[in-house]
């Protein structure tokens, strides 16, 4: 079994620039044989990608990617294998999705104080439909001209700690990953290199994270090792994948080049089968 998945791509139902089908399209002439699309608090993306995936013999698994609290700052989670018609886990993504508005609208709100006069509609044109986030406030602001560059929009207003910085809605750990396993699927803690201390990564595997995304473009070879060494040691799943958003980031290099293997995906698999059949 030879193939390459990637488990970590962005569409326009958040804050990636492509539409669920040119993702698909794009990660099958990348060489992809298993995708996973994870959209910040939005499954919208999954039933167009199973439907052209099948047609492109490229593999789906339901993916998203949520966001929850620690101490004061926010801590990405990668969900897979879930049932994304999941009822509960559909009215919690609502919510969030809702919190988003509300947070955006305050945002605006501060940069409007600090006498930056950015209109709430051009934030909304930049989401369309989406999950509305703060990279669809910097490109607004860019495309507004209220600021140079989207990394300049973060540095100045609304990166962690600036003046135009608001949370979004808190959800413990625990939370996130009760609700995951109750739609029957695993969660792992994305990126961790960027930024995550060894404290809150035992936390998160006390709290029963099921694995570590090991493969990312912001991780060095040296952290790629750490982290499997921890995967390893812990008896967790390793993840992985690219974190493309279509190019918002200058990041057009990266489809194809990160990727997990298809027996790393199996293992997920079997993971999961053993959980169900003891009954977890
Ligand atoms: P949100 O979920 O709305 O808080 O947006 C979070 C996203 O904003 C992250 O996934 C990053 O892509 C981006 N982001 C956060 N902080 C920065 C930063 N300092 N510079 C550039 N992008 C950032
Ligand atoms: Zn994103
Ligand atoms: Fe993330
Ligand atoms: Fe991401």
């Amino acid at each position: 079994m030879s193939g390459r998945a990637d488990l970590h791509l962005h569409t326009i139902h958040s804050d990636g620039t492509l539409s669920t089908q040119e993702l698909v399209t794009r990660a099958k002439a990348a060489g992809l044989t298993t995708i996973s699309i994870t959209d910040h608090d939005s499954v919208d993306a999954i039933d167009a990608a199973r439907q052209l995936g099948s047609e492109l013999d490229v593999e789906i698994v339901p993916g998203m990617e949520l966001s929850v609290s620690v101490a004061d700052d926010d801590v990405h989670i990668l969900a897979y294998f879930f049932d994304h018609t999941d009822k509960n886990l559909l009215d919690h993504l609502a919510f969030y999705q809702i919190e988003r508005i509300k947070r955006a609208e305050r945002i605006v709100g501060k940069l409007n104080s600090l006498n930056v006069p950015l209109r709430i509609d051009a934030v909304f044109e930049q989401a369309g439909t989406g999950s509305v986030g703060r990279p669809h406030i910097a490109n607004a602001l860019v495309e507004e001209g209220l600021a140079d560059t989207y990394h300049e929009a973060f540095l100045k207003y609304i990166g962690f700690g600036k003046p135009a910085y608001e949370r979004k809605i808190q959800v413990s750990p625990r939370a996130a990953i009760q609700m995951i396993a109750a739609a029957g699927g695993l969660s792992f803690i994305a990126h961790p290199g960027a930024g995550i201390s060894d404290e809150v990564l035992t936390d998160l595997i006390k709290e029963g994270i099921d694995g570590i995304e090991v493969i990312h473009p912001s991780h060095s070879p040296e952290k790629i090792a750490y982290y499997k060494g921890i995967a390893t040691e812990y008896f967790l799943l390793a993840s992985g994948g690219s974190d493309f958003h279509g190019g918002r980031r200058n990041d057009h290099y990266v489809l194809g080049k990160y990727f997990i293997t298809e027996e790393q995906v199996a293992m997920m698999r079997h993971r999961l089968d053993n959980a169900r059949a003891s009954g977890r």
